[in-house]
């Protein structure tokens, strides 16, 4: 970019090729319309170590940050200096997904770079980014900024599972996975009182889950569990159950391990169900993908109030942004729970 443009430079993550991470300059985003510039305070990582590993090019990485409004351009919503929750994508505001809420099922993707004539500001992992009013949510004054940064992908997912699935305290939950999202799913369970059983294989995830309020951890390939399963619930299973774990395997198992007319939710992308068997045991089926702010947003900061010393333990590393690959690496290994990343000078807390 000439330097006659006037546009400043910002600091980005940047994927060079497999396992190939670095801070890279890019094109100050430029606020306009109701696209409103934010200046990320928190980038919390989820699935982007998978295109570090694999090498794909890319300097617009992330979903989920929590950050402070530094330009609200036209918005009628929000201001400078307010602090929000973002929320992933662009969903177009006007389709019948979005104007109900659930803006992350939208097919309408609005192109934010050609809408502001912007050079950047799609990705998280960032000094700053682009984001429609509409999908920031604001972050109320008790609430600290890593614990809303578990309002996005940490908590979201589960949240809507739990209240599709219709749980309550004293409730069996099966939590299929324990990678950040199915941790996650332990948080929400827990939080509203109800008993986790929970299947993982890699050991620092299962005992994590078990810091987090998991009564019992099993290892998914046990040839018994669906044994061990039902001992522990009466001998029906589980009254609700939730696959997180990207398995292709893992569906048919999973619907095998909750009762008959129990509930079943699908935070995954993986495998497929015998329709006989859904039918036989009358499982009430939700797929899961994100959570409605736009209906739920003082229901998801209350779960946040109350899951503070859980949320805690599921935020297990934090690193500055210049040290992503570290952060990648970690990923990678699985020692870990919820990772969060530090854009800027700020330094990790
Ligand atoms: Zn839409
Ligand atoms: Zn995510």
């Amino acid at each position: 970019m000439p330097a006659s443009s006037g546009v400043q430079k910002i600091l980005s993550v940047e994927i060079f090729g497999p396992r190939e991470a670095q801070l890279s300059q890019q094109p100050e985003p430029q606020a306009a319309g109701d696209i409103v510039k934010i200046q990320v305070l928190v980038a919390p990582m989820c699935t982007e170590w998978q295109s570090w590993r694999a090498g794909k090019q890319s300097h617009e990485l992330g979903h989920e940050a929590v950050g402070v409004v530094v330009d609200a351009a036209q918005s009628k919503r929000l201001k400078a200096g307010d602090r929000v929750v973002v929320m992933p994508h662009a969903g177009c505001g006007i389709c019948p997904a979005c104007r109900s809420g659930e803006h992350i099922h939208c097919t309408e993707q609005r192109n934010l770079l050609a809408e502001t004539s912007s050079g950047s500001g799609i990705g998280c992992y960032s000094d700053y980014l682009l984001k429609p009013d509409y999908l920031l949510e604001l972050v109320p004054d008790d609430i600290e900024t890593h614990h809303a940064a578990m309002a996005i992908c940490g908590l979201g997912p589960s949240f809507t599972a739990m209240k599709r699935m219709q749980v309550t305290a004293g409730e069996t939950v099966l939590i299929s996975g324990c990678g950040a999202v199915g941790l996650g799913a332990i948080v929400n369970a827990r939080t509203i009182g109800a008993r986790v059983i929970a299947l993982e294989l890699q050991p620092y995830r299962a005992e994590l889950a078990r810091e987090l309020g998991a009564e019992l951890v099993i290892d998914p390939r046990a040839p018994d569990l669906i044994e061990q399963v039902r001992a522990a619930t009466g001998g029906y299973g589980a009254d609700a159950a939730l696959d997180t774990s990207n398995n292709e395997a893992a569906p048919p198992v999973v619907l095998e391990l909750v009762r008959a007319r129990g509930r079943l939710s699908f935070v995954t992308w993986s495998g497929s169900l015998p329709v006989n068997r859904i039918t036989g045991k009358g499982v009430d089926i939700f797929g899961c993908w994100h959570w409605n702010h736009e209906a739920h947003g003082a229901e998801m900061m209350q779960r946040v109030r109350e899951a503070r010393p859980l949320l805690d333990k599921l935020i297990t590393h934090r690193f500055p942004m210049s040290d992503v690959a570290s952060a990648f690496a970690l990923q990678e290994s699985c020692n870990c729970g919820k990772v969060l990343l530090y854009p800027g000078a700020a330094e990790p807390r």
